[in-house]
């Protein structure tokens, strides 16, 4: 079977640590790995407009900047196909037609869902476009046939969902649809990075963000002001490490040469956090450490985003040719989706039979 991935962002900012280790470092991971037949990554705009039908504009500057972090991470329009949500109108149609598989209650209970409508403080005001977006996601997914979706935790629920959608509508219309599988970050911290606030999720609606085009200055600064162990006052105090971002940020994102670089006095990982456990290690030593590993993971992202934003021309035409090529996937998946759903009323003189 033809190997396929399928992932995507919201253009309501530019993407953040969170989103680099969450899913974009996996993307280019298995871009480069030579095992996928097709790669699509999508511009959600769209779906950005459920919740910001009154900011187009916040949507339509971000479409760049998104499409500049992809760049600057090292997706390849070469080998990935870059489009936007909306140059794919077929994504709206299956949607429609999705929506009748799904029934209001089962959408309530999508805990993804609940968690977000109760962090936007929609409250009975809820847009139903919004309401409505894991069912695009699911149209958005199956268009391009995905077999495998990475992105971060946030959204087993959305999988879960998807995969009803397919099972549903191939058992009402015959086998048409392909069932997807989601793919997690192999690193536990790195499923949900937590923000520098100590809040659970790192999200551009909650302002508490590491961009990756951050200066290092700014990199900086974010990191010696993050929240720690806030029983941990003093030096000789015994710290906590569970929970503790900092030590998250650092499962996530230190490596065995960044300790023989930067922190030689430790042996690695587990001897830091022994030692900050037991007491005797201050925060800002911590910190300082956890700026070096940052910014050299930083550093050849910065660089390529220096490059590209050089090129704005190049990257409005990588983009125009990927929503050409995801389109003509998407109209031929939709002419499945119209033919086993009786609707394709003029193909070979169909409405005669
Ligand atoms: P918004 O606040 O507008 O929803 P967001 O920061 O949640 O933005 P999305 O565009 O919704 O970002 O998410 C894009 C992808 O990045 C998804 O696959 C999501 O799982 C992943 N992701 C987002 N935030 C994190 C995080 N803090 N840790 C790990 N993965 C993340
Ligand atoms: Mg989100």
């Amino acid at each position: 079977m033809k190997q396929v991935i399928l992932t995507g962002d919201r253009p309501t900012g530019r993407l953040h640590v969170g989103h680099y280790v969450g899913s974009l470092k996996e993307r280019v991971r298995l871009q480069n790995s030579g095992l996928y037949n097709e790669i699509y990554i999508m511009i959600a705009d769209a779906q950005a407009l459920t919740d910001n039908a009154e900011h187009p504009e916040k949507v339509r500057q971000n479409i760049m900047q998104v499409a500049l972090d992809y760049l600057s991470c090292g997706l390849d329009p070469e080998k990935s196909t870059l489009f936007i949500q909306s140059m794919v109108p077929e994504l709206t149609e299956l949607t429609f037609y999705y929506m009748n598989l799904v029934t209001v209650s089962r959408v309530q209970r999508n805990p993804t869902v609940k968690a977000e409508i109760q962090m936007r403080n929609f409250e009975a005001s809820i847009p139903v476009g919004f309401f409505c977006y894991p069912i695009s996601q699911a149209a958005d997914i199956t268009a391009f046939r995905a077999t495998a979706v990475p992105v971060g935790e946030d959204q087993i629920p959305m999988l879960e969902q998807c995969k009803e959608i397919v099972h549903k509508f191939n058992t009402v219309y015959g086998e048409t649809l392909t069932d997807p599988q989601i793919i997690l970050p192999q690193n536990q911290s790195c499923l949900r990075l937590p923000g520098i606030d100590g809040k659970a999720k790192m999200s551009k609606s909650l302002g508490n963000c590491i961009y990756l085009s951050d200066t290092e200055e700014d990199v900086r600064k974010k990191v010696m002001s993050m929240f720690t162990d806030p029983n941990h006052l003093r030096i000789e105090d015994p710290g906590r490490v569970e929970g503790n971002p900092v030590f998250i940020y650092l499962d996530a994102f230190s490596r065995p040469e960044y300790f023989a670089e930067f922190l030689p006095e430790y042996s690695g990982l587990d001897e830091l956090k022994a030692h900050y456990t037991r007491g005797g290690l201050g925060d800002v030593k911590v910190k300082k450490f956890l700026n070096r590993c940052l910014q050299a993971e930083l550093a050849p992202i910065r660089e390529r985003r220096a490059y590209w934003e050089q090129r704005p021309e190049e990257v409005f035409e990588i983009l125009k040719a990927g929503c050409e090529t995801a389109q003509n996937t998407a109209a031929a998946t939709l002419g499945d989706v119209r033919r086993a759903m009786r609707i394709d009323y003029f193909e070979d003189s169909n409405l005669l039979k």
